[in-house]
């Protein structure tokens, strides 16, 4: 047995410092990055934000919003061939240049992969090969293969949340790794196995691995909020994923549910009762909410509805939840890049791609005031 001591830290465990700046205003600021890929020596132009692969998250109509917002989807794994040969053959150069095709570490993926290709005329130009453990000897044999028969595709590997995986995978021909274990909004990995990595830390030290190879890393899962988003990017991270901030829109295309919550109403307006005495006037309201069904792909729900239930040999990772109903994703896009924008102003950030020059992380107890929560 060996135990770590040194402290691993969350994106709830820090704060940025605000510094001196030379940053007039928000709109100055460039959330555009160019980055030139170790193995496919491709390129990619644009904000390094990405919607994940996942139900309700990495859908056609979100890579549309996204890629004409110069954002990245990995595409769901279960969209059919046919389907997404019609969305890399549309006319403009937008879909291959935005979006990835996502394949787990099988043959019969694989082969899907080799005919959208194909029939594609090779207008793919990055594939996300996505497992939930990327520790395996099997993955990195896969990703080699992968590697040797496409030259030219920039591939983008994971999971794994250490520094000698990250190298093994790049080295094995991956040009972006997937970094984080755990730290995901409807994954209970941490719960079911006991195995995570705090996801700021790994971030730090994977983003370090990769950089010293020429390589880039995503920081997979964890943010709840602009401001992780903007830590991640701090830590190293040449692009951000995310699940849970992009799920509850429209173009996730999830079942929209009514459910009822009880709240309590002081003199016409909604409080938080805890900040009132016991002699005000309270009365009950129940209020509908409009939610959507959002879940982990490890989950019991994605099991039954894209393998026909779970094998009698695993558990399931992730859970199912049902999230506020949050309508069209181009306002959330608009809050995501407007707080990035304001982030680098308050470091002296010119350019997204200064994030992490002139991130310093103070850590901290507390990050934020809860009482209307
Ligand atoms: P979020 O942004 O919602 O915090 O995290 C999204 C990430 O969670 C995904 O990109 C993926 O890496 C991870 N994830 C998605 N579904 C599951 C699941 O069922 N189990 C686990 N362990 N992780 C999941």
């Amino acid at each position: 047995m060996l135990l770590e001591n040194d402290l691993k830290l969350d994106f709830g465990n820090v704060l940025l410092r605000p510094k001196r700046s030379t940053a007039e205003s928000r709109k100055d600021v460039n959330l555009w990055r160019k980055m030139k890929f170790r193995n496919s020596e491709s390129e990619f132009y644009g904000v390094p934000i990405m919607a994940a692969n996942m139900d309700g998250v990495g859908t056609l109509e979100m890579a549309k919003v996204l890629y004409s917002n110069g954002m990245f989807t990995c595409l769901n794994k279960p969209i059919s061939e046919e389907d997404l040969i019609n969305h890399f053959n549309e006319d403009s150069k937008l879909p291959g240049n935005y979006t990835a095709m996502t394949i787990g570490a099988t043959k019969r993926e694989e082969d899907k992969f080799a005919n959208v290709y194909e029939k594609t005329d090779e207008r793919v130009k990055f594939l996300c090969i996505d497992v939930a453990n990327g520790y395996t000897e099997y993955f990195s044999h896969f990703i080699y293969g992968m590697r040797s028969t496409y030259p030219n595709l920039t591939i983008i590997a994971g999971n794994v949340v250490t520094a000698d995986m990250t190298q093994e995978l790049i080295l094995n021909g991956a040009d972006v790794v997937k970094v984080g274990i755990g730290p995901g909004s409807v994954c209970t990995t941490r719960i079911q196995t006991g195995v995570g990595y705090p996801q700021l830390s790994a971030i730090i030290e994977c983003a370090d691995a990769a950089h010293g190879l020429g390589a880039h890393i995503i920081g997979d899962g964890g943010c709840t909020s602009p401001g992780d988003i903007a830590k991640g990017f701090g830590g190293g991270a040449d692009f951000m994923m995310l699940g849970g901030m992009l799920a509850g829109h429209d173009q996730g295309g999830g079942e929209i549910v009514t459910t009822q919550h009880v709240t309590s109403e002081i003199d016409g307006g909604k409080y938080n009762t805890r900040l009132f005495g016991s002699n005000d006037q309270v009365t009950r309201v129940v209020e509908e909410r409009k939610c959507v069904k959002f879940y982990g792909m490890s989950s019991e729900t994605a099991n039954d509805k894209h393998f026909g239930g779970l094998r009698d040999y695993r558990a399931a990772e992730g859970k199912e939840v049902k999230m506020p109903y949050k309508g069209d994703v181009s306002n959330t896009i608009q809050d995501i890049l407007g707080s990035l924008r304001s982030t680098c102003t308050y470091i002296g950030a010119k350019r997204l791609k200064d994030i992490p020059k002139c991130a310093t992380f103070i850590r901290c107890s507390d990050t934020h005031n809860r009482v209307y929560e």
